[in-house]
C-alpha cells in the first residue's frame, strides 16, 4: 500500500511500504477513506519531535473496516469507523474513568509518530495512508451515524475531541468569556466547542489574518496576537478572560494566554508540546489564583457525544477544511500547512 512515511525535518514521502496485518485478536484492519494533516505533525515535520525516519505519518483518519480479529465484539467488515488518534482499550480502571489518554494498556498510544508516541504498544502505524491496523480496535474504532460524513468524521480522530477537552477544563459557564490563542485548526474547532457552554464572547487571536477571518465566520470575535489584550481589557471592564484557551502548543500562545486572563480564572491548555517542556509562570499563578489545566485529550472518550453533535447539526467542522488533496500530494499539504500558504487550514487527504 501507499503511506505518507517521515525521513527526517522538512522530508516527508510518499511511498510503498508492507499491507497492514492483524497481529492481535483484538486488531481491525481499516481502509481509509479520510485522513487528514495536523497541526502536532508539523512538530514532527519540523524536526522538533524525536520520530525515528522510516514511520507512517498520521493520527487522523475515517475508514471502512476490511477485517477484524476473532476477539473482536462491535465491528463488522464494511462498518464505516473512525480511528480515533488516541489507542485505548476502553476497559481499564482510567479507560472507565473517561481518562484514556491514560490507558493501562496501551499507555497514552498515538498513531503516526513511530515508536516514541506508541506508548506500552511498542509501535504503530499511520494514518496518512490506504490502511492502518488497529490495536485495541473495538474502542479505538468508533462506528459513525449516517448522519455524519468522512469530511466531518475526520475531526472525530483528534481536533474537534481536543478542542473539546479544552473547553471542558475551562469550566465555562453561561456568560463567560473565553479567549482562544491560535486559530488554526485546534483554535478554530475550540471556537466551535467553546459555544456549546454558552459564553457571552469567544475571542480568537491569531496574527494571521484569513485565519481569523474563518473564525469570525465560526462566531467568534477575532482579533490580531498584538491587539488582544487591549481589546479583551476593554469588554472585560478591565479584567480580562474568564478563561484562556492555548490551542498551538507553543510558548508564545501559552504566554498570551496566561497575559490575558482575569484574576481566579483558568489557563486550559492543549496543544501538542514542540519540546519536553516550557517554562510555567508560578509567581503569577500563585498571585492572581490562577488555575491551570493541560494534558493529552481523552480523545475516544467525547467522540460519541461530539458525533451525536454534528449529527444532529449543532457543531459543523466542514468550514475549517480548506484543501483535499490525494495521497501523492500529502508533501505538498505539509509544505503549504506549514508555510500558512494557499489559505491552507485543515488539509484533508482523500487516499
Ligand atoms: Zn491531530
Ligand atoms: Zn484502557
Amino acid at each position: 500500500m501507499k503511506a505518507t512515511v517521515f525521513y527526517g525535518a522538512r522530508d516527508v514521502r510518499v511511498e510503498r511500504v508492507p499491507d497492514p496485518e492483524l497481529k492481535s485478536p483484538t486488531d481491525a484492519i481499516v481502509r481509509i477513506t479520510r485522513a487528514a494533516i495536523c497541526g502536532s505533525d508539523l512538530h514532527a515535520y519540523h524536526g522538533n519531535m524525536p520520530v525515528e525516519p522510516g514511520f507512517v505519518l498520521g493520527h487522523e483518519g475515517v475508514g471502512v473496516v476490511e477485517e477484524v480479529g476473532r476477539g473482536i465484539a462491535g465491528l463488522k467488515k464494511g462498518q464505516r469507523v473512525v480511528v480515533s488518534g488516541l489507542v485505548a482499550c476502553g476497559e481499564c480502571f482510567y479507560c472507565r474513568r473517561g481518562q484514556p489518554s491514560q490507558c493501562a494498556k496501551a499507555g497514552s498510544a498515538v498513531f503516526g509518530y513511530g515508536k516514541n508516541a506508541a506508548g506500552k504498544l511498542g509501535e504503530l502505524g499511520g494514518e496518512q495512508s490506504e490502511a492502518i491496523a488497529v490495536p485495541l480496535a473495538d474502542y479505538t474504532c468508533y462506528p459513525l451515524p449516517d448522519g455524519v460524513d468522512d469530511d466531518a468524521a475526520v475531526f472525530l480522530a483528534d481536533i474537534l475531541p481536543t478542542a473539546f477537552f479544552g473547553a471542558l477544563n475551562g469550566e465555562i459557564h453561561p456568560g463567560d468569556t473565553v479567549a482562544i490563542f491560535g486559530c488554526g485548526p485546534v483554535g478554530l474547532c475550540a471556537v466551535l466547542a467553546a459555544h456549546l457552554f454558552g459564553p457571552a464572547e469567544v475571542f480568537a487571536a491569531d496574527s494571521v489574518g484569513y485565519r481569523r477571518d474563518l473564525a469570525r465566520d465560526l462566531g467568534a470575535t477575532a482579533v490580531d496576537l498584538g491587539e488582544a489584550k487591549q481589546k479583551i481589557l476593554d469588554r472585560t471592564d478591565g479584567r480580562g478572560a474568564d478563561i484562556t484557551i492555548e490551542a498551538v502548543g507553543n510558548e508564545g500562545a501559552l504566554a498570551a494566554a496566561f497575559e490575558n486572563v482575569r484574576g481566579g480564572g483558568t489557563v486550559s491548555m492543549v496543544g501538542v508540546l514542540g519540546k519536553p517542556s516550557y517554562d510555567f509562570p508560578m509567581g503569577l499563578a500563585f498571585q492572581r489564583d490562577l488555575t491551570f489545566r493541560v494534558g493529552l485529550a481523552n480523545i475516544t472518550a467525547h467522540i460519541p457525544r461530539l458525533a451525536t453533535l454534528i449529527e444532529h447539526r449543532r457543531i459543523d467542522p466542514r468550514p475549517i477544511i480548506s484543501h483535499t488533496i490525494g495521497l501523492d500530494e500529502t508533501p505538498r499539504g505539509y509544505k503549504i500547512f506549514d508555510a500558512h500558504a494557499e489559505g491552507a487550514v485543515k488539509i484533508l487527504i482523500k487516499p
